[in-house]
């Protein structure tokens, strides 16, 4: 692979997502998917064993044990950081992919992903293929993740999940059409980011920042240094809340906590749909066989360093 098709994904990864390097004060994609799996976990273990009693702290081996399989504590840790590899690897392989990320309005077709994965998943379980289920559940939980992000659904006061995204059958709530504006015009003077109409707020609009080269009169932007979309020097009016320091950063522990739930969501959605607790242990890792399937706990970027003075390489380990 050449040097310049690596550096475009890893500079878009630095202002494209919740984040998948480590930020103080604020949760990456890899902190949302281990809580969530963590916590799908338990409750299922709960529901199965009338005697459980919930371990002190929340880890793959403790978790485990109180599930009563604490020989597989290592493989449950596996198969964490394999779903969490294909999270991860999302904003390299489909960078500048919109529907991926929730981002430039594209509600339609992000939710096309996450239900054709769902279902793509449970095949997958159904035919043993774990690797398989795996891979497309990190892909599907990285575009749900994000939607907390990258749309307004916080702002509008929303402190659950929006069930719509996971169930085909749901309409998509009040999504702005390719007319209706969105933001104020940016100002490029605010350090709060950019500000959402008074209409959007109080009509409940669906909208989302818009992300790369350009963007429709009136709409939002994502913001970041690499979206170009807000205008030039006016890099932090945008609406996300990929971590503390960025543009609607003071929203960012609401939406990683109802991201954190919307994945739990999911995780349950597929054990009931695949009907068998075991079936959900062994897509987790969870089960006396060891996991199979592709996965690097540390995924290189050169030139990464210019960007992140601490960091050149993404870390799955929590
Ligand atoms: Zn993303």
């Amino acid at each position: 692979m050449s040097r310049a098709f690596l550096l475009l994904p890893a500079l878009l990864i630095g202002a494209h997502s919740f984040h998948i390097l480590k930020k103080d004060k604020s949760k990456n994609h890899q902190e949302i998917t281990y809580t969530a799996i963590l916590r799908a976990t338990k409750n299922i273990c709960m529901k199965a064993d009338a005697k459980f009693q919930e371990p002190k702290t929340l880890d793959p081996k403790a978790l485990a044990k109180a599930c009563r399989k604490e020989a597989f504590g290592s493989n449950f840790e596996l198969g964490i950081k394999m779903i969490t590899y294909h999270n991860v690897m999302t904003d390299l392989q489909h960078a500048s992919d919109e529907e991926f990320h929730f981002d430039s309005e594209r509600f339609k077709d992000g939710k096309q992903l996450i239900t054709s994965g769902l279902k793509n998943i449970e095949d997958s379980i159904m035919k043993n293929k774990f690797d398989d289920a795996r891979e497309r559940l990190g892909q599907i939980m990285h575009t749900l993740q994000d939607f907390y992000s990258h749309s307004n659904w916080i702002e509008l006061g929303y402190t659950k999940p929006c069930t719509a995204l996971i169930n085909p059958d749901d309409k998509l709530p009040n999504l702005a059409d390719k007319a209706t504006k969105t933001c104020e015009e940016s100002s490029g003077k605010t350090s709060n980011g950019a500000k959402l109409l008074k209409s959007i707020i109080e009509k409940k609009i669906l909208t989302s920042g818009y992300f790369g080269g350009s963007k429709p009169s009136g709409k939002c932007s994502h913001g970041g240094t690499l979206d170009f979309t807000t205008g030039f020097g006016k890099g932090a009016d945008g609406i996300n809340k990929d971590y503390d320091g960025s543009s609607h950063g003071k929203d960012h522990n609401k939406a990683s906590e109802v991201a954190i739930a919307a994945t739990v969501e999911l995780l349950d959605k597929i054990w009931k749909s695949v009907n068998q607790a075991d079936r959900f242990f062994s897509l987790v890792g969870l089960q006396k066989d060891t996991p199979s399937g592709e996965m690097k706990t540390y995924i290189p970027f050169i030139d990464f360093k210019s960007r992140y003075k601490d960091a050149n390489q993404v870390n799955i380990n929590i």
